[in-house]
């Protein structure tokens, strides 16, 4: 087994007294902020003026522009959109960058993917929790944690893991562990995960089942419960007891029509296909169609999404969630089930 990293691993010593820089302060920058802030580490914030300027101020931090905050800090974490964030390193980060400073990351993509290259003289680390940030913070304020992964690209001072280290546990992740990961990997099953499986995969096999329901004439209200609304249960109970702790509390003839049916829908093809979605994430692929998409105003992904949205199943959704409170309500914290 991977060893796990916790709370006695890690040396607090190396923050203290160094100053953080949080640059951006959304989901992950107003969790990572606040909790390194009560775990009495210095922190200031870079940004732009705007809506989350406004609220970082009005949580009590000083705010500065992302060069002088990048300027002033020891360690340096970059919390923007990853999309963006090239584009602002370069611009107002790296013309400051100096030795001794350290610079990390939440998600490797951008270091990976050569999108924004570090300069020899500064630590590059990464410290990730496994999880959205209001998630984090509230497990953190509850005395708890979401678990993290840490990972070093490139360490001049010979600390720069042990730094990490001591990163995760301010944000709260050595209280539930921390795994020990490289850029690459932590990049690679990132993508992978969302695309085939979380994202991508669970989306299509939900419209596929909605689909083939209201084609056969059945009324959508009932694919709807039947093929997206119950999904909740099933993955809470998978992810409390695993493939079997969820089989247990099924009937067994759900779980019969699990093992034979299962491997008819995601079968030798779709695994086929799997594994070419997995080349294309590792030979860059991907990554540069997603660059480009970006450097070319989003026309595929802003017109999918309009698409996507028009889709009978949202149509009924959204009619069947307004008749359910219980449901709205957590709507309301829709960012507790983003994923990265
Ligand atoms: P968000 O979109 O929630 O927040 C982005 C922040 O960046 C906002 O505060 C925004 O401020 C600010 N910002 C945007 N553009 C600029 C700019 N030009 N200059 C200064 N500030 C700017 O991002 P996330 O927290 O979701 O993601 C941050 C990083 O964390 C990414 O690398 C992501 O992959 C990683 N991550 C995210 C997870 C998640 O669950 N969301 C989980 C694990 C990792 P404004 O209000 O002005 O727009
Ligand atoms: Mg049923
Ligand atoms: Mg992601």
């Amino acid at each position: 087994m991977t060893k796990v990293y916790y709370n006695g691993d890690a040396n607090d010593q190396l923050l203290q007294g160094k100053k953080v820089a949080i640059i951006g302060y959304g989901s992950q920058g107003h969790a990572h902020a606040q909790n390194l802030r009560d775990s009495g580490i210095d922190v200031v914030i870079g940004l732009r003026q705007g809506k989350s300027w406004d609220q970082a101020v009005e949580d009590g931090f000083n705010v500065y522009s992302v060069r002088e905050a990048a300027d002033q800090a020891d360690l340096i974490m970059i919390l923007l959109p990853d999309e963006l964030q090239p584009k602002v390193y370069n611009e107002e980060i790296a013309p400051v960058l100096r030795e001794g400073q350290s610079l990390f990351f939440a998600h490797g993509f951008n270091v990976h993917f050569t999108q924004i290259v570090p300069p020899s003289y500064v630590d590059v680390a990464l410290a990730a929790p496994k999880g959205p940030g209001h998630l984090v913070r509230r497990t953190y304020t509850e005395g708890a944690g979401v678990p993290g992964l840490i990972a070093v690209w490139q360490d001049v001072t010979g600390q720069a893991k042990d730094v990490a280290l001591a990163y995760a546990k301010g944000i709260g992740a050595a209280r539930a562990g921390v795994l020990e990961t490289t850029f690459q990997e932590e990049t690679e099953t990132d993508l992978f995960g969302e695309q085939a499986v979380l994202c991508g995969g669970l989306t299509a096999l939900v419209k596929a089942g909605f689909e083939t329901l209201v084609e056969a004439g059945y009324q959508p209200e009932v694919a709807y419960f039947e093929c997206l609304h119950e999904l909740k249960l099933i993955v809470d109970l998978m992810y409390e007891g695993g493939l079997e702790g969820m089989r247990y509390s099924i009937s067994d003839t759900a779980q019969w029509g699990d093992f034979v049916t299962g491997p008819r829908i995601v079968d030798e093809r779709v695994k086929g296909e799997m594994k070419k979605v997995l080349e294309d994430i590792q030979s860059g692929k991907f990554a540069r169609e997603w660059i480009l998409e970006n450097q070319s105003n989003r026309a595929v992904f802003n017109s999918t999404n309009r698409r996507e949205n028009e889709h009978l199943i949202e149509e009924v959704g959204a009619k069947l969630r307004d008749m359910m409170p219980f449901v709205k309500q957590s709507q309301k914290r829709k960012e507790a089930v983003m994923t990265s």
